[in-house]
């Protein structure tokens, strides 16, 4: 049965206790705001909202001490190690993040006949601006190689034995992803960092797992250099994020074009949404969402009308794979006979909403359309169930 605790923190979410029979589904897209974060936001803007970093007046100063509260909460979410030598940027999410690590600090740092390696299977955002920094510089007269981190299909991983030839003596920067946003399982981020060595920095996208489970900096496992995450699918309001920089490897991390007005009221819902994750516990999440995964999987798994995606396709049952094997919190399949678009339209009428489209993935077409379940915190055991059976009366 369901746990009082997860009562109570779905209790939080007006959106949905508001919608008791809609089935929210796609907070892989964007997650939902606890009362938490949305009296933050209304309390903020009702009692000092001002300009960051140029008070004379007291609302001004509470705004800048607002946003440097959530730059440290930032860290302390993430069990910065160390962090007096890192720094946190806010961006617009993680988009704008990893655009800003490839301009303003790999650009500057390529030299001719140096390579870096990149997801060519993971989300559009985690390719873009790599190619496009190898543009810039090939414009310049600098040839940069980009190469693709490999990647295994049949796992949704990368392919960790094939990673060691890709690494050279001239491999300057690897852009991985933590969480994958169609397969939904782990990366290994801690075999990446074996196979590319000490010295290699690493940048991660962590749009899936910020919020979503542990992201600790203090775990040699995550050795990495950037963490670039979006708030707004960390339950804070759209048009925020953050990057984090351990600024160990290479020079630090300086950011150029956010000396303009910051997204104060942004920035002040990633500090609320911070602190109600931090007490939800990213643990218990991750065990909670990965179970309905499980729980889900089970089931789409004894359908031979459907195919689920990457990710362990053997034919092993989720839940006979340990914990940290599994996917969490995001299931990606296809119904053999009804197209995808078709299929997010029927759950819709049966009140689930479910993402069903090309899902943003590099190199994947129209025709690669399938439809993503996923999960946070809030959902249920009974909606994951009702889901099941409406896709067993589809077969
Ligand atoms: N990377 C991954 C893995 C994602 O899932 C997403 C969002 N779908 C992004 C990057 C882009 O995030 P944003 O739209 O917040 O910039």
């Amino acid at each position: 049965g369901t746990p009082v605790w997860q009562r109570e923190l779905r209790e939080q979410f007006p959106i949905l206790t508001g919608h008791p029979d809609l089935v929210y589904l796609d907070s892989a897209a964007t997650a939902q705001k606890p009362y938490a974060v949305l009296d933050a936001v209304q309390r903020y803007l009702t009692t000092s909202n001002a300009n960051a970093g140029r008070g004379t007046y007291p609302w001004a100063n509470r705004t800048t001490d607002l946003v440097e509260r959530t730059r440290r909460r930032v860290r302390e979410f993430l069990h910065d190690p160390e962090p007096e030598r890192s720094a946190v940027h806010f961006t617009s999410g993680t988009t704008e993040g990893l655009r800003a690590v490839a301009r303003d600090w790999l650009v500057p740092l390529l030299d001719d006949g140096d390579e870096i390696l990149v997801p060519f299977h993971d989300h559009r955002a985690n390719l873009d601006p790599w190619q496009e920094a190898q543009r810039l510089l090939a414009e310049r007269g600098t040839g940069v190689r980009v190469r693709a981190l490999p990647y295994q299909a049949s796992s949704g991983d990368y392919d960790h034995r094939a990673l060691t030839d890709a690494v050279g003596p001239r491999t300057r920067f690897v852009a991985a992803t933590h969480v994958h946003h169609v397969y939904g399982g782990d990366m290994n981020v801690h075999r990446l960092r074996a196979a590319v060595g000490p010295d290699v920095p690493i940048c991660l996208d962590a749009a899936q797992s910020v919020g979503h489970q542990p992201v600790r900096l203090d775990d040699p496992a995550l050795d990495v250099d950037f963490v670039v995450f979006s708030g707004h699918k960390a339950m804070a309001l759209p048009g925020t994020g953050a990057v984090w920089a351990r600024n160990a490897r290479g020079p630090a991390f300086r950011p150029t074009g956010w000396q303009g007005t910051p997204n104060t009221v942004g920035i002040v819902s990633l500090g609320a949404a911070l602190d109600w994750l931090d007490a939800a516990g990213p643990d218990r999440i991750a065990r909670w969402t990965t179970a309905l995964t499980t729980r889900l999987t089970d089931r789409l798994r004894l359908l031979d009308a459907y195919e689920v995606l990457g990710c362990q396709t053997s034919l092993a049952a989720d839940s006979a794979l340990p914990h940290e094997q599994r996917r969490h919190g995001i299931v990606t399949f296809r119904h053999r006979d009804i197209p995808s678009d078709d299929l997010g339209f029927i759950l819709f009428s049966h009140g689930f909403m479910v993402r069903a489209d090309s899902l943003c993935q590099a190199g994947a077409g129209e025709r690669d359309g399938s439809v993503r379940v996923s999960l946070h915190v809030y959902n249920t055991e009974e909606e994951i169930d009702r889901l099941s059976d409406v896709l067993t009366s589809l077969v």
